[in-house]
């Protein structure tokens, strides 16, 4: 299939996406790093990144500082914040069509998959503008003379930073978790998926964000990230990306003190029991792994089979791998897009090599869709590992790229579940209340699914064991993270005080 060079336009590109400080686009030095900006379907430049350097990012976060130390968000009522929180939620909602597109052009993700994920990002602000509405205090009266009580007050400046698998779903999900408690911010998306970020951002400032609250920066991680994270000025870190890079930001963090959240990778189990409903569990396989263009965190990416129903479950999958759509992700009929970048392509493709060399057995797929001459384009690819200490099965490969693993036993089958260096999720297909509770228990993970693809409850602790995290997102986790306690004490009647110097 021949793909069209150039993208129809229905939604404005901006020829460059710099810095959006205090509410106004920042002007680029005029030797600022320009880095390409990519439609990974056509290989097409849509744009150019201008990227922030260490003078420009401390700009946004003088910006934020004055935004939290002075400016009106913080001190705002919770109704009127919540007020605008949920016009940022009706915008973003009315604006769906350009933010999906703009979405698509940049990372490359099915048109049906980012429309779900502006409705997620829309239901964060939502969300978090109702558990902020709810935080509650403490009091106590135990100490003889004195009342004390406790209240929570935003903890400051976030440094946010997002990855580029589903820019607009996971910033907006660090934003609103900050930003619904009184904080300010400086957001720095992807250096491959700045526009829909940006776009987003914008439209916060016409629901009636005050300028200051959010600010954005553009750039690699290494300059723009880098600059960002170990600036003094910064309060807290919410990092949603990579475990390396996840390693090293706390590091930068850890030198000034500052705390932080991180959302990290994931190699997670998806345990196919032979007592499940096994038409589901292959529905559910096929989706965790292939949806999001195999991009994705939460991806069962190693599909643990009992050795009974092993044959027969793998035929049906790679059947139905080699029938997933391919194509423009502009489609709606499109099932899988492009991978985000060329270097990306690169690295999934790497690991069809690693498979190779590792005594893996190929199902199916292993190179570029064919039929495309242009845009980074992967089949739908399987193998089945020779064992758990493989390395398709250790490392996040972080593409449509499935491995597969038959396991004898449910104590075999956590036992391999568990030996991995993360602990992201977990995935069980099982019509066994006991099997059930027993993964529950012993899963080292931070999410179980049962029976289900992957279902995000706002409400409950979201976040990874091991090296797929640290803290939670969530109602709770994420008040006790973007919020400080603070303890107020005082008398209530006459109480003695020492008399330093009053002797005679
Ligand atoms: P990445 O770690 O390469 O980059 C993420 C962000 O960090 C980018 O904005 C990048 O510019 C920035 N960055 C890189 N180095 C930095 C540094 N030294 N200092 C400051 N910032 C720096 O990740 P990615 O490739 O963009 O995203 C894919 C990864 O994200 C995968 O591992 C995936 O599992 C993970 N992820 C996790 C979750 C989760 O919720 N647990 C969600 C989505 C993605």
């Amino acid at each position: 299939m021949m793909t069209p060079t150039r993208t129809p336009r229905r939604f404005t590109v901006p020829d460059r996406a710099t810095s959006l400080i205090n509410g106004v686009y920042a002007t680029p030095a005029a030797d600022a790093f320009g880095l390409p900006v990519v439609y990974p379907a056509t290989e097409e430049v849509v744009s150019t990144l201008c990227e922030a350097d260490a003078a420009e990012v401390d700009a946004a976060v003088r910006a934020a500082r004055r935004a939290f130390d002075s400016g009106p968000w913080p001190r705002l009522g919770v109704d009127a914040r919540k007020d605008i929180l949920y016009r940022i939620r009706d915008t973003l909602r009315s604006h769906t069509e350009e933010l999906a597109f703009l979405e698509c052009l940049n990372a490359g993700l099915p048109m049906v998959r980012v429309r779900e994920q502006i409705g997620r990002a829309a239901r964060n602000f939502e969300f978090f503008a109702e558990v902020a509405s709810t935080l509650k205090g403490e009091t106590y009266t135990g100490l003889e003379g004195y009342l004390t009580f406790v209240t929570r007050e935003p903890k400051g400046v976030g440094a946010l930073i997002a990855p580029w698998n589903a820019p607009i779903a996971l910033a907006s999900m660090r934003v609103a978790t900050c930003i619904a408690f009184g904080n300010t911010c400086v957001l720095k998306p992807s250096e491959y998926t700045p526009l829909s970020v940006l776009r987003m951002v914008e439209l916060f400032h016409e629901a009636g964000l005050p300028p200051g609250v959010v600010n954005v920066v553009n750039g690699r991680g290494s300059v723009t990230g880098v600059a960002l994270v170990s600036h003094p000025g910064i309060d807290m870190v919410g990092f949603t990306g990579g475990t390396r890079t996840g390693a090293a930001i706390m590091a930068a963090a850890g030198r000034n003190l500052k705390p932080c959240i991180l959302e990290l990778g994931g190699k997670s189990a998806n345990i196919i029991h032979p007592s499940a409903d096994l038409d589901r569990a292959l529905d559910g396989a096929l989706a965790g792994i292939y949806s999001n263009n195999g991009q994705q965190c939460l991806a069962g990416s190693r599909i643990l089979v009992h050795r009974s129903v092993a044959d027969g479950f793998i035929a049906r999958f790679v059947e139905r791998a080699r029938r997933i759509r391919i194509g423009d992700p502009m489609d709606p009929a499109t099932e899988l897009g492009p991978l985000a970048f060329a270097g990306h392509l690169e690295r999934v493709l790497g690991y069809v090599d690693v498979a190779r060399q590792e005594g893996a057995t190929l199902l199916t797929g292993g190179r570029r869709a064919p039929g495309f001459d242009r845009g980074f384009y992967l089949e739908p690819t399987a193998v089945l590992a020779r064992d758990n200490a493989s390395r398709v099965c250790q490392e996040e490969i972080f593409g449509p790229f499935a491995t597969f693993l038959v396991y004898d036993s449910l104590d075999e089958a956590i036992a391999m579940a568990n030996d991995s260096p993360f602990g992201l999720v977990a995935y069980v297909w099982v019509g066994d209340v006991d099997v059930v509770m027993r993964a529950s228990r012993e899963l080292r993970a931070g999410t179980v699914w049962v029976n289900t693809t992957m279902v995000r409850e706002l409400r409950a602790p979201f976040g990874g064991y091991k090296q797929s995290g640290v803290g939670r997102d969530g109602a709770t986790s994420s008040v006790e993270f973007f919020t400080e306690l603070k303890t107020t004490t005082i008398p209530v009647g006459p109480v003695p005080l020492p008399r330093l110097g009053a002797g005679s």
